[in-house]
């Protein structure tokens, strides 16, 4: 069978600038230590999937119904994602057709709102998405956004604000979840909140879905949330794409607001690549994974603690941690990443709560440990990491420090092969 490395080399005499980019991500995956929390390096299996003659095919409508001919393996695929995406979020129905997180969001908002209505969900400066309601995403004009935060020096959520803000305002859904909040959820309350006020519940879990898949963390659908999102590209090591699980009551509305509400023709090789991820997801491998996941995120946040680095809430119950680099290191968050970017450890840039700083400054940055781990890295190469993290920062001024970092990070990195990678390109 031909994989889709093996066209590649027709690529090379096709289209060489593309190729020689290619070429170069590939070096830059495999060379350096990546450490945004929002990616992973995916199976070769899902590579493959995503290369595959699935993305040729029309498939508009669902298994069974569509407005197309020839669907008796796209049929099978997606209903084969549909019963694992329930199995493993013990949910009743499951939408695996939206194109990447956003789509699933706008879907979602769309399946159970109608424009003008309100949602409380959490301020963006304080972990929340752009698609919660941020001035500058579209469903910041199209809904009524009432924004809680978190607070204290551990950086919770304060419930009985929440329930103070619910009562004022009366939203018809109460949204919770984050991008960059260190913290589990206590999801019971924010459902007894909603019910109070009579509101429908939905968790945005897209940065933690991989955790709450591996029991990890807490799962909102436990909690009896009416419905919960989730991107398929960041722990759950799977294609981009975005996963609604909601209760059977919801099923109709929310399937036509995916399609024909939002998209078009969902993009069948992502689809037949996220069957495989939650099959992936369900063995007990990948709970092993994601207790290593949390372990090497707690083992980085201790160790920086340890060299004197501030962390936002002071430290993670997830895969992820927010380090005030302007407090810890006089550095922007922009120009932190910039340093780190040097050595080969790639982060990103991230708003504090209550930021003084624009979004492209800021005074922090985020990292996280999915990715390193799905490359076999444990606690002890958390310590190393951690300690190249400081000597950069600290010593940000100095060229050769910074090239003596570089060049350990690229010989620690040969260690650990990027899955689907050949060894050297
Ligand atoms: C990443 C993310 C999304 C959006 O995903 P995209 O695939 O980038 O559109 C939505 N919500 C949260 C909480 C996220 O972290």
């Amino acid at each position: 069978m031909s994989m889709p490395t093996d066209y590649l080399h027709q690529l090379q005499s096709t289209d060489p600038a593309i190729y020689s980019a290619l070429r170069g991500e590939e070096a830059r995956q495999r060379d350096g230590i990546e450490l945004i929390p929002a990616e992973n390096y995916t199976y070769p299996e899902v590579l493959a999937l995503l290369g595959s003659v699935f993305t040729n095919k029309y498939s508009e409508g669902y298994p069974g119904n569509r407005y197309y001919g020839g669907q008796d393996f796209t049929d099978t695929v997606e209903n084969i994602a549909r019963e694992r995406a329930c199995a493993l979020f013990r949910g009743e129905h499951a939408n695996v057709q939206a194109l990447s997180g956003s789509a699933m969001n706008q879907a979602a908002y769309f399946a159970l709102l109608e424009p003008g209505d309100t949602i409380l969900a959490m301020d963006l400066s304080h972990g929340g998405h752009l698609t919660h309601g941020a001035p500058v995403s579209h469903m910041g004009k199209l809904f009524r956004f009432i924004r809680y935060k978190t607070h204290g020096e551990r950086g919770e959520i304060d419930y009985d604000e929440l329930r103070q803000l619910a009562r004022e305002y009366e939203p018809k859904l109460v949204l919770c979840g984050y991008s960059s909040d260190p913290r589990d959820l206590d999801y019971g309350r924010f459902k007894a909140i909603a019910n109070e006020v009579g509101a429908l519940t939905m968790a945005d879990i897209s940065h933690i879905g991989g955790l709450v898949a591996g029991n990890v963390m807490n799962n909102p659908l436990d909690a009896g949330f009416d419905l919960i999102t989730t991107t398929t590209h960041k722990s759950l090591r799977g294609p981009r794409g975005g996963l609604i699980v909601c209760k059977k009551e919801l099923a109709k509305q929310v399937d036509k607001s995916v399609f024909p509400g939002l998209q078009g023709g969902p993009h069948m090789n992502q689809v037949a690549a996220t069957a495989t991820t939650l099959l992936l997801a369900q063995r007990p491998q990948f709970q092993d994974y994601s207790r290593r996941v949390l372990d090497n995120a707690q083992r980085l946040a201790v160790r920086l603690k340890d060299a004197g680095a501030k962390l936002v809430t002071g430290g993670t119950e997830n895969h992820s941690l927010v380090v005030d680099t302007v407090a810890s290191f006089g550095l922007t968050g922009k120009q932190a990443e910039q340093v780190l970017d040097r050595v080969g450890i790639t982060t990103n840039k991230q708003v504090i709560p209550d930021d003084p700083l624009p979004p492209m400054t800021a005074s922090g940055i985020r990292i996280g440990s999915p990715a390193a781990t799905t490359r076999g890295m444990l606690g002890s190469d958390m310590d190393a990491v951690a300690g190249w993290i400081v000597k950069a920062l600290r010593w940000h001024e100095s060229s050769q420090k910074l090239e003596e970092i570089q060049a350990e990070v690229r010989c620690f990195c040969r260690r650990f092969p990027v899955p689907g990678l050949m060894e050297q390109g």
